[in-house]
């Protein structure tokens, strides 16, 4: 399966956080690698989407939509906490 980028994910991530956060970067909690969210690799999957680090190939974030309610794991994605 082709992997997509962070933007494939923007409108659940607006919805789920109610802001932009594509250009939000953060660390892969697996190999420690920075990116923003639009640099990671998605690979958009019934009944939501997987996020992988670009560098180690891990899942660092997983989208679940069941019934009306989106679940987002980010367990694996350290947000920076850097606002402008
Ligand atoms: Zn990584």
């Amino acid at each position: 399966m082709e992997a997509l980028d962070g933007n494939a994910i923007a409108g659940p991530l607006f919805e789920y956080f109610g802001t932009e956060m594509t250009v939000a970067r953060g660390s892969c909690a697996h190999c420690g690698a920075t990116a923003q969210i639009a640099e990671l690799a998605v690979y958009l999957r019934a009944p939501g989407a997987v996020v992988r680090c670009r560098v180690c190939g891990k899942v660092v974030m997983v989208l679940v939509r069941i019934r009306n309610a989106l679940r987002v794991d980010f367990s694996y994605f350290r947000l920076a906490d850097t606002r402008d």
